[in-house]
């Protein structure tokens, strides 16, 4: 019989950390879309205890300095799974970071053809998964949307082609992404492609999940 789970995306707030344990206790697992500060997602880890999967996103800095002037590049204690798969609790998790290039800063930015080039390169994890595990991946996070699904017309927020070749592939039950701001109320937008529920996580979201037997 299946065992209810919970999972959480980002972002939580520190107060509504603070306000709610009891409720954000409960999560078993967290995901990062990007964009988000390192001491940040490290001080989400240290309350809930849980792991955090992350990708970076096109504002993520190259180096980030802590309060005494200790210098680090990635936040400590999460875990980066871009251009791969992790598994936890037989949770299947890829990750794919960055947004379209705008800019020439190569960091977290990607032209169309490179996020395929970076999206093949996961393709014998992911064939693996399907032999072995009976399928590709259960969700893939992203920082940017797929083209033309929360996208924007702006190249900097523009969808990559790369997203829709992924999941006409793999199939995956979730993409969430971050990158696309919701205005108002809203802290989430839900698309449907083909096989997959596509998710804009602007503030956070809490995701109901049957662990595999
Ligand atoms: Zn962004």
């Amino acid at each position: 019989m299946p065992i209810a789970a919970r999972w959480c995306t980002m972002r939580v707030q520190k107060e509504t950390v603070g306000q709610e344990n009891k409720d954000y206790r409960a999560m078993k697992i967290l995901m990062s879309c990007g964009d988000l500060p390192f001491y940040y997602l490290e001080y989400i880890v240290s309350i809930l205890n849980v792991p955090l999967f992350y990708v970076m996103g096109n504002h993520d800095k190259k180096v980030e300095y802590s309060a005494n002037g200790q210098a680090r590049t990635a936040p400590r204690g999460c875990v980066n799974i871009d251009n791969r798969v992790a598994q936890h609790k037989g949770l299947l998790i890829g990750g794919l970071e960055g947004s379209m290039r705008y800019t020439r800063d190569p960091r977290f930015q990607y032209s169309d053809p490179e996020m395929h080039f970076k999206v093949w390169q996961m393709a014998p994890q992911l064939l693996s998964n399907r032999i072995f595990r009976g399928r590709y991946l259960d969700i893939l996070i992203t920082h940017a949307p797929p083209y033309r699904i929360h996208d924007g017309q702006d190249l900097c927020h523009r969808g990559f082609r790369a997203f829709l070749r992924f999941m006409d592939l793999f199939k995956p039950r979730y993409l969430i992404h971050g990158h696309r701001h919701l205005y108002g109320c809203q802290q989430t937008a839900v698309a449907h492609y083909k096989e997959t529920q596509v998710v804009n996580i602007f503030g956070y979201w809490v995701l109901e999940w049957n662990v595999y037997p």
